[in-house]
């Protein structure tokens, strides 16, 4: 069965966290989008980790860790992870990487960068990984792909000729940087071979067979539908779908065999970057969510910089989990709210004088107010919890009620970062 693990807010729901814990039960887990630009912070038995680009399987003796053909694979950063992982005693993962993965080359981040400072205050507030410029050429079809590392010698060099042409112009007139030197870039792709050789692997041919042996695949997303470039906050978004459909493109796996969607939503609301955000908060009340939040607060696990914070917002998530195409969701980070007298969740935007529960296009969502209802608190630490009947009243009537409001069932709610820190609920929707 195939099952993906995904984000129905702005990434950061706690995904990481969700895909370790049903790794245990996975015979395989697969990246299928993005690169290294975000995070998954892991709590476990061997430690703290904050994974970038391995697949959040890694940890266990018993899964096959794989890199699919939608990733923008970072060659260096993938085999430093790996390195620093097998550092601190986790054993050797069995890591496979699709010969159909395009590589993020080191002028995608130099592009990233100078793009970054030429747009200044208008910038999207880009990570830097090269991820736009990765995307751009990927679907230019300037790219180069893990395949194309053991072609001909000739035509690879032909093509690096062609494809540095076009990126020199632009370094040179637009941002006046050095021009690229065609050797340079293949001494960078000889490299990158030698490092991935022992891994490549034709993965849609490796899981069209794991399906057929009934074998257990999770795919793990990374950030969440509202950076979805065609269906989140746009231009404020990532360059890859986000979305559990993508998962069937980005693994190669045929969609009707994506049997469980599992949407995370996190407790209250987080993002990074810039663009519209309704239910944000500022000032110290912010900054005390962001302290108590997550694992050691709100801060990003590739940049270090603070997260901006909001309130759980019923309009987004709903949506959110809609365009997953959820079958249950992960309602997580919920022990964190454990310190206030009042939650508020916002349940409506209010734009142009008019209520909405509908996640309008970015012009009109820039203009949105919250409409904010506030739920009694249950002041008190809800950790250690195992049956959702043990929850405090008021705890179970913020799940229920934000079960209500998106009209997607919460299966799941997490109550610690831990592996063990989940209440399984009874399907009720
Ligand atoms: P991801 O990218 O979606 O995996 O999310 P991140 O790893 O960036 O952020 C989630 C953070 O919340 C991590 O630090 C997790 O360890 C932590 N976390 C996940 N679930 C819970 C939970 O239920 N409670 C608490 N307190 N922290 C959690």
């Amino acid at each position: 069965m195939v099952r993906a693990v995904v984000g129905a807010n702005w990434g950061d729901e706690g995904k990481g966290k969700i895909t370790d814990m049903l790794g245990q039960e996975s015979d395989i887990i697969v990246r299928f989008q993005g690169g290294a630009n975000a995070g998954h912070t892991i709590i476990n038995n061997y430690g703290k980790f904050a994974l970038h680009t391995l697949p959040s399987g890694v940890f266990y003796n018993h899964t096959t860790s794989i890199i699919g053909n939608g990733v923008a694979l970072n060659i260096p950063v993938l085999f430093h992870e790996l390195q620093g992982i097998v550092d601190r005693g986790v054993p050797e993962p069995k890591l496979l990487v699709s010969d159909r993965a395009q590589m993020v080359m080191s002028y995608h981040i130099l592009f990233d960068k100078l793009e970054e400072e030429r747009l200044a205050g208008k910038s999207f507030g880009s990570t830097k990984s090269g991820i736009a410029p990765f995307y751009s050429d990927k679907y230019a079809k300037v790219g180069f792909q893990v395949s194309e590392l053991f072609q001909d010698e000739a035509e690879l060099r032909e093509k690096i000729e062609r494809v540095i042409l076009q990126k020199n112009v632009i370094l040179e007139h637009l941002y006046h940087a050095p021009a690229l030197k065609a050797e340079d870039i293949y001494k960078e792709l000889m490299e990158y071979k030698k490092m991935v050789e022992p891994y490549v692997c034709d993965v849609s041919a490796y899981l069209w067979n794991a399906v057929r042996e009934g074998k257990n695949i999770l795919l793990e997303g990374q950030l969440g539908t509202l950076k979805d470039p065609d269906h989140g906050i746009y231009p404020m978004v990532t360059s890859s779908s986000t979305l559990a459909a993508y998962g069937a493109i980005g693994a190669g796996i045929p969609p009707y065999e994506i049997k469980q969607v599992i949407a995370v939503c996190k407790a209250y609301s987080s993002a990074v970057g810039a663009g519209a955000f309704v239910s944000e908060i500022f000032g110290e009340e912010a900054d005390e969510l962001r302290r108590r939040g997550g694992d050691g607060g709100e801060y990003g696990a590739t940049t270090g910089r603070p997260r901006r914070m909001g309130w759980f917002d019923c309009v987004a998530s709903r949506y959110g989990c809609r365009l997953q195409g959820a079958t249950d969701v992960a309602f997580t980070v919920l022990d964190v709210l454990g310190y206030l007298d009042e939650i508020p969740v916002c349940v409506g935007y209010e734009i142009d004088g008019e209520v909405t529960s509908e996640f309008p296009a970015t012009y009109l969502l820039e203009k949105a107010k919250p409409v904010l209802k506030a739920l009694p608190g249950w002041k008190c630490d809800i950790r250690g919890i195992k049956n959702y009947e043990d929850l405090p009243e008021n705890c179970r009537n913020y799940v229920e009620f934000v079960e209500e409001q998106i009209g997607f069932p919460i299966t799941m709610v997490s109550n610690g970062p831990g592996r063990n820190d989940i209440i399984f609920r009874k399907r009720v929707l």
